[in-house]
C-alpha cells in the first residue's frame, strides 16, 4: 500500500490550480525498493478536465536520488526529473479503452493518492546507467543520447547502417 497524501480527485478537478508538495522516499514502496538513497519527491500536479471533459492530471515530479551505475558499479548521485501527462480513469476497461493514445493511472475511489500520480513516471525515468562523466565510469559509452548530444550527421550515418552502432562501442578518447 502506498502511503503520503492522497487528493480529492472532484474537488482537484474542480479548484484548478497546481497542487505541490514534498513526499519522503519512503512514501514510495516501490521506487524506495530500487534506489540506494534518495532525497524528497518534488510533486507538482494540476487536474483540469479534457475536452471530453475526463480528469487530465498533468505536472512534474522530481528527487534526488543515488542510483548504481550500470556500467561500471559506483553509487552515483543523480537528479530524476518526469513529466506526468495522463488521465484518471476509474477501471482497468476504462484504462484499456483510452491506450494507446493516452496514458491513464486508474483510481477506483474518489481520491487519489500521489504516489499513485508520480511512482510509475519516476521509476521509469531513473537512469539505468548513472555516470554523466567519461573520465568517471570506464564504460562510458558515447552512443546513448541522454549523455551526450550528437551531431545530425552522425545520428544520420547510424539510421542508415545498423551496423555503424558498433563502431563507436568502444570509448573514444576525449577531444575528437
Ligand atoms: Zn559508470
Amino acid at each position: 500500500m502506498s502511503t503520503g497524501p492522497s487528493l480529492d480527485i472532484a474537488e482537484r478537478l474542480r479548484s484548478g490550480g497546481t497542487w505541490r508538495g514534498t513526499l519522503p522516499l519512503a512514501a514510495f514502496e516501490r521506487l524506495a525498493a530500487t534506489v540506494a538513497r534518495g532525497g524528497d519527491v518534488e510533486v507538482a500536479v494540476r487536474f483540469e478536465p479534457d475536452d471530453l471533459a475526463r480528469a487530465r492530471v498533468a505536472g512534474t515530479c522530481g528527487m534526488r536520488a543515488e542510483v548504481v551505475c550500470a556500467r561500471c558499479g559506483s553509487d552515483v548521485d543523480v537528479f530524476v526529473e518526469a513529466a506526468v501527462d495522463f488521465r484518471l480513469v476509474a477501471s482497468e476497461a476504462q484504462a484499456q479503452a483510452l491506450m494507446p493514445e493516452l496514458e491513464t493511472v486508474v483510481a477506483a475511489e474518489d481520491r487519489v493518492s500521489v504516489v499513485a500520480l508520480v511512482e510509475d513516471d519516476l521509476l521509469l525515468s531513473l537512469p539505468e546507467a548513472g555516470c554523466d562523466d567519461r573520465d568517471r565510469c570506464e564504460n562510458w559509452c558515447e552512443n546513448r543520447a541522454d549523455q551526450r548530444p550528437e551531431d545530425a550527421t552522425a545520428a544520420q550515418a547510424r539510421r542508415e547502417s545498423p551496423f555503424a552502432v558498433l563502431g563507436n562501442w568502444k570509448p573514444r578518447e576525449r577531444g575528437d
